[in-house]
């Protein structure tokens, strides 16, 4: 449920209806825009820990906040998703991530600015990761994406150094000062992938994964939740829903490509998903351009194809000699390859009146 409040409504409206709110056991979400103040309402806390929406609550609190002082109206949230829906938060949602080599110490995602983050797709050894940190750092990246958890389509696939890579991450965050992003997959992982990342990746193949998406929920780091290659976008914020109805609103949608009869291409990249999460919710959203297309050749043209669509930011698969990566080397830049894109992307970025973040 909603409470739309009258232009240019008082504080005291504002903190009469919030006080009146909690006075009933329910929560008020305050999304203050430049024409309208909106008070998304959430329900009792239910026995699983998540929240009822506006279902449940009565008609008689209903009708009590339609009387209360400059209250325009009091509607119900009309899509299945209520906590990531724009009808419930009319104003984009900005996620923080510190940063220790901006000058601010911080980048918000879903802001004015691009943000980049790339790295390998997966952390082979302290060297792959250390050359290829120092090289995404200097053109400008501030997030330095790795997998530890690997998902394989294979059992034989290589699927990860586990502990070991999220430590050696941790290493090239302390050396370069860019923040961090690595895959957790399993519920019992949370914890301790938390202790040394900034981001958490939800994969495509955990996109459905619900005891992960509670677990990731009840944590306040950031979350970046990848589409279900085979998600509808109504899947996928409801996936999105699972995590804000844990209580962390810390989350980022991640384009990276859905399975379609293609073939030419390892995904085909929804460019289109982009202004419609845009329209629909007010999460932020980035694009993965290196699952989406599988081939380096094209990481580029969809980079610069997300940016002008509205993406938020990009992330990008990097490594010092893809040849002989481990994984996803096809897709994956050669260092002087991502020196290249960088100012393209820029150039993209202001044409469309953005900047872009740079470390
Ligand atoms: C990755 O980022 O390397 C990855 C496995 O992504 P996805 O889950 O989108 O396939
Ligand atoms: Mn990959």
């Amino acid at each position: 449920m909603i409470v739309v409040m009258k232009q240019h409504c008082s504080d005291e409206a504002i903190e009469h209806v919030m006080t009146y709110l909690k006075d009933h056991g329910l929560s008020g979400h305050l999304s203050q825009g430049v024409e309208r103040t909106i008070i998304g309402v959430l329900g009792a806390v239910g026995p699983s820990g998540t929240r009822t929406t506006a279902g449940g609550i009565n008609p008689e609190i209903n009708e009590a906040l339609e009387g209360l002082p400059c209250v325009e109206q009091v509607l119900r949230v009309s899509k299945p998703y209520k906590l990531a829906s724009r009808e419930f938060h009319p104003t984009d949602t900005i996620v923080e991530v510190p940063v220790p080599c901006v000058s601010e110490g911080v980048v918000r995602i879903g802001d004015t600015a691009v943000v980049m983050m790339a790295g390998p797709c997966t952390v082979e050894s302290e060297k792959q990761l250390m050359t290829t940190a120092e090289a995404v750092r200097k053109e400008g990246a501030v997030i330095l994406r790795g997998g530890a958890f690997k998902p394989s389509t294979s059992p034989y696939g290589f699927r990860g150094l586990g502990e070991e890579g999220l430590k050696l991450l941790a290493k090239a965050r302390d050396e370069f000062g860019l923040a961090i992003i690595t895959e957790v997959m399993t519920p019992t992982d949370v914890e301790m992938v938390c202790d040394y990342t900034d981001i958490l990746q939800i994969g495509t193949r955990s996109m459905q994964n619900y005891m992960l998406l509670d677990e990731v929920g009840r944590v306040e780091k950031p979350v970046v939740l990848k589409r279900g290659m085979s998600a509808t976008i109504e899947e996928w914020l409801l996936a999105a829903e699972y995590i804000l109805s844990q209580g962390n609103s810390n989350v980022i949608l991640c384009e990276r490509g859905i399975r379609t009869f293609e073939k030419m291409t390892r995904n085909t990249m929804d460019i289109s998903a982009i202004p419609v999460i845009k329209q629909l919710s007010h999460l932020p959203i980035i694009s993965d351009p290196s699952q989406g297309t599988g081939h380096r050749d094209l990481v580029t043209p969809m980079s610069l194809a997300s940016v002008a669509a509205g993406t938020d930011g990009l992330l990008i698969e990097v490594h010092p000699n893809p040849d002989e990566a481990l994984k996803d080397g096809a897709q994956s830049l050669t260092l002087q390859q991502f020196k290249s894109l960088m100012p393209r992307v820029e150039s993209v970025a202001a044409a469309v009146g953005r900047r872009f973040v740079t470390g």
